[in-house]
C-alpha cells in the first residue's frame, strides 16, 4: 500500500501571526527607499567637576583607621627619621611667635618670615607694636594674604596684652583665644611651641593626614584635633604637631602624596599610594 503524500504545511515563520496591516503608501513617497532610522541618542550625562584622586584640605579622601598599635608605630617612624623638629616660622620670644602664627593664617611661613624680618626688628613686643600702630604694621606684612585684617588684630591683641597681662603672653588657652585673631589652632601652636604643652595645632595639612592615612579621621579640625590627643602614644605627643605638619607640607602632600619616599608607607592605611615617582 502506498502512503498518501502529506500535505505541504507552510514554514514556521509563515504561520506567525501577520502583521496589523501598513498604513497605505503616501503617494508623494512612492517608490523611494524609506531613509533609515538614525540611531536614538541618549541624552548627554550631566557630571560635575572631576574629584582630585588624592582628596584635598576639604574633603580629603579616607581611609580605614588605624589601631592603637599601627598609630604609634606611624609617629615613632616619622619621628625616627626627624628626632628635633622645629617649626618653621621665626621668633624670639612668645610674642613674636603669638604674632608671626597669627599672621600665617593662609599664608606659607616662607612669606610671614620675610614679613616679620623687618616687622620684627622695629616692633618686637606688643608696646613698640601698639606704637608702631595698623599703618605701620601694614608697611610690612602687604605682602601676605589679607594684610589688613591681620594688621588690625596684631595691633588689637598687642594692646590686650599690655591691658589685661602687663604685656605678656598668657600660657593660657581661654586667655588667647580671647585675643583678636587668635582661635584655636593659634593658642595650640603658642602653647605647644612657646610653653611646651602637649598641644595639637590641627592645620590644612594634618586634617588631610589624619584623614587620608587613617591615623586620626575627622569631619572637623577638633573631631581630628581630639582624636590625635587619643590615638598619639603620650611620650611623642609634644612634638608630634611638628612631626605630622613637615609630613604634610613636604611628603604626603594634597595634590600628591610623594608615597615612594615615605618613611611610614607600610603603616599608611590610604588606598591610592602613588608607589613610584611620576617622570619629570
Ligand atoms: S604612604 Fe603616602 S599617603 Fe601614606 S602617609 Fe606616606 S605619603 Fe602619605
Amino acid at each position: 500500500m502506498t502512503r498518501a503524500p502529506r500535505p505541504t504545511l507552510p514554514r514556521a515563520s509563515a504561520r506567525r501571526r501577520p502583521a496589523a496591516d501598513p498604513a497605505p503608501p503616501d503617494p508623494a513617497l512612492a517608490g523611494e527607499p524609506e531613509p533609515p532610522h538614525p540611531p536614538a541618542k541618549a541624552p548627554p550625562r550631566k557630571r560635575g567637576p572631576a574629584k582630585p584622586l588624592h582628596g584635598s584640605a576639604e574633603a580629603p579622601r579616607r581611609a580605614r583607621i588605624m589601631n592603637l598599635q599601627q598609630a604609634g608605630d606611624f609617629v615613632r617612624a616619622l619621628a625616627a627619621a626627624n628626632p628635633a623638629p622645629e617649626t618653621e616660622l621665626h621668633y624670639t620670644s612668645p610674642y613674636t611667635l603669638l604674632v608671626a602664627v597669627a599672621l600665617s593664617a593662609q599664608a606659607t611661613d616662607v612669606s610671614v618670615n620675610k614679613a616679620t624680618a623687618t616687622l620684627f626688628q622695629e616692633a618686637d613686643n606688643p608696646a613698640a607694636m601698639v606704637a608702631l600702630g595698623e599703618e605701620g604694621v601694614g608697611r610690612h606684612i602687604r605682602s601676605i594674604g589679607l594684610w589688613k585684617g591681620k594688621a588690625k588684630n596684631v595691633i588689637a591683641l598687642s594692646r590686650l596684652l599690655l591691658e589685661r597681662h602687663g604685656g605678656e603672653v598668657p600660657a593660657d588657652r581661654a586667655a588667647l583665644e580671647a585675643l583678636p585673631g587668635v582661635g584655636r589652632k593659634t593658642a595650640n601652636v603658642v602653647l605647644n611651641v612657646a610653653f611646651g604643652e602637649e598641644a595639637m595645632a590641627v592645620d590644612t595639612h594634618i586634617f588631610r593626614l589624619g584623614n587620608r592615612t587613617g591615623l586620626a579621621p575627622g569631619n572637623t579640625p577638633r573631631e581630628v584635633e581630639d582624636g590625635l590627643m587619643k590615638r598619639v602614644p603620650p611620650e611623642l605627643l609634644r612634638d608630634a604637631h611638628h612631626w605630622l605638619i613637615l609630613h604634610g607640607r613636604y611628603v604626603c602632600k594634597a595634590r600628591m602624596p610623594e608615597c615612594w619616599h615615605c618613611v611610614a608607607i607600610a603603616l599608611c592605611n590610604y588606598r591610592d599610594k602613588v608607589r613610584v615617582a611620576p617622570p619629570r
